[in-house]
């Protein structure tokens, strides 16, 4: 079995995705999405990290927007990275200066943007995932959102020890922070098995930090 995945090329790092992308066993092709048509040739959906103010504009321009809510409410798995996460949020906290996106309102959490500083301020921390074993996974935060409130149907995957970094309500994933600038295939791999687009690999995905 071999999968179609696409990754939502309107700005931001859609090349770091799409190079992790192809060095999951059992992708067939990585498509990048820029308009309806490509989206209903995908079997899951990676939203990079970019500007997501930027990314709102976009994603009216490319007339989008309704086509990727439709598909999303019909069970596209989503894995939504900083700005893509801003992207399906369901509230955005108002920015004290200047414009904010208008989310999608898709995955039940309330976000803070740049919460955690400026591009300087930018840090990696270890973090532990109950998909991946006891090995940790190297999160790299660059601007990132702080995700201010969870849902009721949002599972927590992971914490910064204070908020959560990455979530998950069904199908739907957002992680806070860059998984795709550590060169570690394991977590894209661990969402693509667990919402069913690749079959499981029992053990594959926690076996070492840089698998695959
Ligand atoms: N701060 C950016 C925003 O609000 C997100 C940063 C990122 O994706 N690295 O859109």
């Amino acid at each position: 079995m071999s999968a179609t995945v696409g990754v939502l090329a309107l700005q931001g790092d859609v090349p770091e995705h799409r190079d992790l992308l192809v060095r999951v066993p059992g992708i067939g092709s990585v498509l990048e999405v820029r308009t309806p048509e490509h989206l209903e040739r995908v079997g899951a959906l990676f939203l990079p990290g970019g500007e997501s103010t930027t990314v709102s504009r976009l994603l009216d321009e490319f007339q989008l927007r309704e086509p990727l809510l439709r598909r999303l409410r019909e069970g596209l798995p989503a894995f939504a990275t900083c700005a893509g996460l801003i992207t399906l949020a369901k509230e955005i906290e108002p920015s004290p200066h200047g414009r904010d996106p208008s989310p999608l309102g898709i995955l039940d959490v309330r976000v803070r943007r740049n919460d955690y500083g400026r591009q300087v301020d930018s840090f990696e921390l270890p973090l532990r995932f109950p998909g991946l074993g006891e090995a940790e996974f190297l999160a790299v935060f660059i601007r990132a959102p702080r995700i201010l409130r969870t849902g009721p149907r949002v599972e927590v995957l992971a914490t910064d020890g204070k908020s959560p970094v990455a979530v998950r309500e069904g199908r739907i994933w957002g992680l806070t922070f860059h998984p795709e600038l550590a060169g570690d295939i394991r977590l894209h791999r661990w969402f693509l098995e667990s919402t069913g687009v690749l079959p499981s690999a029992p053990g594959v995905a926690g076996a070492s930090p840089r698998a695959g």
